[in-house]
């Protein structure tokens, strides 16, 4: 455990400080904002869909450690999954950050699974979920900002 909780602190300070896929993204189609007004984060969501699947994605905003390296794995982790395989990892993270395991789904969560060393800190919960809603809200084409309240 001790070994996760390393790894843990170590993907998230690197995520955090040099955050992957940032930035406005040309030829966008679909996009989101979150909040967390608990901690005071906010990003917007930016992905390019062609025929079902997310060419690419990148994100905007501000927010703590957690809220930043959480969009930042969440990116590297979407780019060339299909909308049904992004809607998996989805539910595998939001599993893995309520009851500490994935779900059996057929996409691997791979580095996603540090995530879980979040639960540690329960606060710290809707930080790292903030993305993987705003996600949720930016392929069903949401209007309505997302909050984590
Ligand atoms: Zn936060």
């Amino acid at each position: 455990m001790s070994d996760l909780r390393d790894l843990y602190q170590e993907v998230i300070l690197d995520h955090n400080r040099r955050p992957r896929n940032f930035g406005p993204l040309a030829g966008a189609n679909h996009s989101a904002a979150g909040f967390n007004p608990l901690c005071g984060d906010q990003l917007t969501l930016h992905l390019k869909v062609v025929d079902g699947v997310i060419e690419d994605v990148r994100f905007e905003g501000a927010g703590c450690a957690i809220s930043t390296a959480s969009a930042s794995l969440m990116t590297e982790a979407l780019k060339g999954k299909s909308e049904e395989e992004a809607q998996a990892l989805f539910e595998g993270v939001h599993a893995l950050l309520t009851t500490g395991h994935g779900t059996d789904s057929a996409v691997p969560l791979g580095k996603l699974e540090v995530l879980s060393g979040v639960r540690e800190f329960p606060v710290r919960v809707k930080c790292a979920t903030l993305a993987w809603h705003t996600l949720q809200a930016a392929l069903h084409d949401e209007n309505r900002p997302v909050s984590t309240e």
